[in-house]
């Protein structure tokens, strides 16, 4: 039996390797599997397409410059690192990274060549390190790996860029970590196809292995009882769950079969995080900053989520009565796709490549509206403008202004000027709300509803420092959305009382919303 040879098993295996040459944080400390047991998997773990879903002070950005070294390494690999702006970059490298490197004289000997806050030469591999808001041109160099660290307050049209550097690469790795912030997009979009690995904690008391989460696995302590105290507890038999129970935990997949390997690591994974310091940050820090860095889960944007639910859950199968002005929205283009209800609901979608078939129902539903939108090409909609006069209306998106007017009509020139993000807030608002049909089985809108998937609300700060509120789709996938913004638009035309939508302060009574009232009265 020949000697095993840590120097070769420690280029194959990072643990071997951390441990082989005693590697350290940036402060010196050894590593420390025995109070993060979790980090052994996520160390091991070089499977093409990773998500993090991440809570703070996990010790995961030590593992994500350790595992990117390691892998530069040992394959040669080019990377693409970015973090959301250059400010970022020079806190990661110039500060943690580098300083780890200095506390570690292996680490030192891998670089060669370049070595700056943009750029590092690690043996036969270079990683690049780039910011996503700055940059105004994305690299031109290729790359194998993109690891994309911050994604959720990156640029996300940035990162698509950076992405595609990877399409003549063989490996085309993607790893990506993330605080989420955004429900349904950035790095939550990705966990929703990955693996979903949780981490499994056994209770002593009943055996029951389970995941923990917030509020179910906590006890708060009863203030009139002396004796109690926060704890963890079990889900099943409600005992209390110990550090050492936390400690012993495992992986658990939840979905084998899955693109992406996918870690939820809140904060309670750390064994060495008690439910009182959880609980004291559920009760002292804001709701936003408790769900993103302590659950390591996008905070409930209250009124700012879109996705296919916010149509299933309007789905009714019942036939209506048609009432009022039928409304046509439609989103232009090589491909048109529209959306066609009236003030008891939405009753037909689809999509053509030819104009007559929107025009058809003009024709078929007399005295109908048509509001659809001039791009690419705005030769089309003007004529069809110019043939049904007050009939149809080109509308052009403007942007948020202080204007209490969110739409306004000029039928002189067919046009109709809508406050982009005020009509996605009032739409989302009436889905939610329930005060939109859409007529007929679940099944028949599910084409439709891809286009509700991966359209989120953004708040961004201006350049005079004011918060501005953007909605952005994360691929193009929207042309069923806007449609039914077009539609929504249309029924402002509808009624006379339909006028209150443009005041925003009244829009509460907007007509659609008084149907919907009146049908639950029914
Ligand atoms: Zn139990």
């Amino acid at each position: 039996m020949g000697r095993i040879n840590l120097e070769e098993l420690a280029k194959r295996n990072i643990i071997v390797f951390l441990d082989y040459y005693n590697i350290t944080t940036e402060s010196g400390e050894p590593l420390d599997f025995f109070n993060h047991p979790y980090l052994v998997d996520i160390f091991l773990d070089f499977s093409p397409k990773q998500v993090w879903l991440k809570a703070a002070q996990l010790g995961l950005s030590t593992t994500a410059i350790l595992k990117t070294f390691f892998i530069v390494a040992k394959m040669g690999l080019d990377v693409i690192y970015s973090m959301p702006a250059a400010s970022d970059l020079d806190d990661f490298v110039g500060g943690k990274l580098n300083r780890i490197v200095n506390m570690n004289e292996r680490l030192r000997k891998l670089i060669g060549g370049t070595d700056n806050i943009k750029r590092k030469q690690i043996e036969n591999g270079v990683v690049y390190f780039r910011g996503t808001m700055t940059e105004r041109a994305a690299i031109s160099v290729s790359a194998d790996l993109y690891v994309c660290d911050e994604m959720d307050r990156s640029d996300l049209k940035v990162v698509e860029q950076y992405k595609s550097r990877l399409n003549h690469s063989k490996f085309e790795w993607e790893w990506y970590f993330s605080n989420p912030k955004i429900m349904n997009a950035g790095v939550h979009k990705k966990w929703q196809i990955s693996t979903q690995n949780h981490w499994f904690v056994k209770c002593s008391h009943c055996g029951k292995w389970q995941y923990m989460s917030f509020p179910d696995s906590f006890h708060e302590a009863d203030p009139s009882d002396k004796l109690d105290f926060d704890r963890y507890i079990c889900k099943h038999c409600g005992k209390t769950i110990s550090s050492n129970e936390i400690r012993n935990g495992k992986w658990i997949k939840k979905h084998k079969e899955a693109k992406f390997s996918g870690y939820w690591m809140p904060l309670w994974i750390n064994p060495l995080k008690s439910a009182k310091d959880i609980l004291e940050d559920y009760r002292n820090k804001p709701s936003d900053y408790f769900a993103n860095f302590v659950c390591g889960l996008p905070a409930k944007d209250e009124g700012g989520e879109i996705s296919e639910n916010l149509i299933y859950q309007n789905c009714n199968n019942i036939k209506q009565e048609r009432e009022g002005r039928v409304i046509i929205g439609c989103d232009s283009g090589i491909t048109k796709h529209y959306t066609v209800g009236d003030s008891n609901g939405i009753f037909e979608y689809g999509k053509t490549t030819r104009m007559s078939d929107v025009e058809n129902f003009l024709l078929k539903y007399p005295n109908s509206l048509l509001v659809m939108d001039a791009m690419p090409d705005i030769t089309a909609p003007r004529e069809l403008a110019n043939k049904y006069p007050s009939r149809v209306f080109l509308c052009f998106y403007t942007g948020t202004s202080n204007n209490t007017e969110l739409i306004k009509w000029n039928s002189k020139d067919h046009r109709v000027n809508a406050d982009r993000s005020g009509l996605f807030q009032i739409l989302v608002d009436e889905l939610n709300a329930g005060s939109i049909i859409f007529e007929n089985v679940a099944e028949y809108w599910a084409d439709y509803v891809k286009h509700f998937n991966s359209t989120y609300r953004i708040t961004e700060k201006n350049n005079r420092g004011m918060d501005v509120i953007k909605w952005e789709c994360a691929d193009g996938m929207d042309h069923w959305l806007h449609s039914l913004i077009y539609w929504r638009i249309g029924m402002d035309k509808n009624t006379v009382q339909a006028k209150i939508l443009t005041n925003k302060r009244k829009v509460r009574t907007s007509p659609t919303i008084k149907q919907s009232l009146l049908n639950r009265i029914k």
